[in-house]
């Protein structure tokens, strides 16, 4: 009689165990944290296709699949020239190179964006982590993440990658 009673458990565990292995490794997955927590629809509305030919696999990968360049081994995280960083994909405006710090970690760090509606926050919980995911807030490219270990005056580390960014050594006017 147990063992009867057991069965139709067994077959209803069977079933759902493949499904929860699928749902992990899905592609899908990636783009979640994304497309999901974004509620506002982003001005600058890229043409995915044209993108693949304007940028490099890297720009593109870590821009719209939400993937992290590798650290010391990017284009910007020892930059010190005096200019501004704008989007790779929409050309924004979103840090300047006079609250850009050395960080340590191998990656352009900024302790401010130019202005606060230069970027957006989403909450991040890929990989198992609860992160504030930063994205460009026109067209809503993954740019990287910000952490509250920061220097003053605002005491955050927007940890960027350089794929993101595109520097040009001129100053933007200050707001
Ligand atoms: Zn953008």
């Amino acid at each position: 009689m147990i063992k009867l009673k057991l069965f139709p458990v067994l077959f209803i565990l069977i079933s759902i165990l493949p499904a929860c292995g699928q749902t992990k490794t899905t592609k899908q997955q990636t783009d979640k944290p994304m497309n999901e927590n974004t509620k506002k629809k982003p001005e600058v509305l890229v043409n995915k296709e044209e993108l693949k030919q304007k940028l490099t696999t890297e720009q593109y990968n870590v821009t719209q699949m939400c993937s992290t360049e590798p650290p010391f081994k990017n284009k910007y995280w020892d930059n010190h020239i005096t200019g501004a960083y704008f989007c790779v994909v929409c050309n924004t405006p979103l840090f300047n190179s006079d609250t850009k710090f050395d960080s340590g970690t191998g990656w352009p760090s900024f302790f401010k964006p130019v202005t606060d509606s230069s970027i957006i926050e989403i909450k991040d919980t890929a990989y198992g982590m609860v992160r504030t995911e930063i994205q460009c807030a026109k067209c809503h490219s993954h740019l990287g993440h910000v952490f509250d270990d920061g220097p003053r005056p605002t005491g955050l580390r927007y940890c960027m990658n350089s794929a993101s960014l595109n520097f040009i050594p001129i100053e933007i006017e200050k707001k």
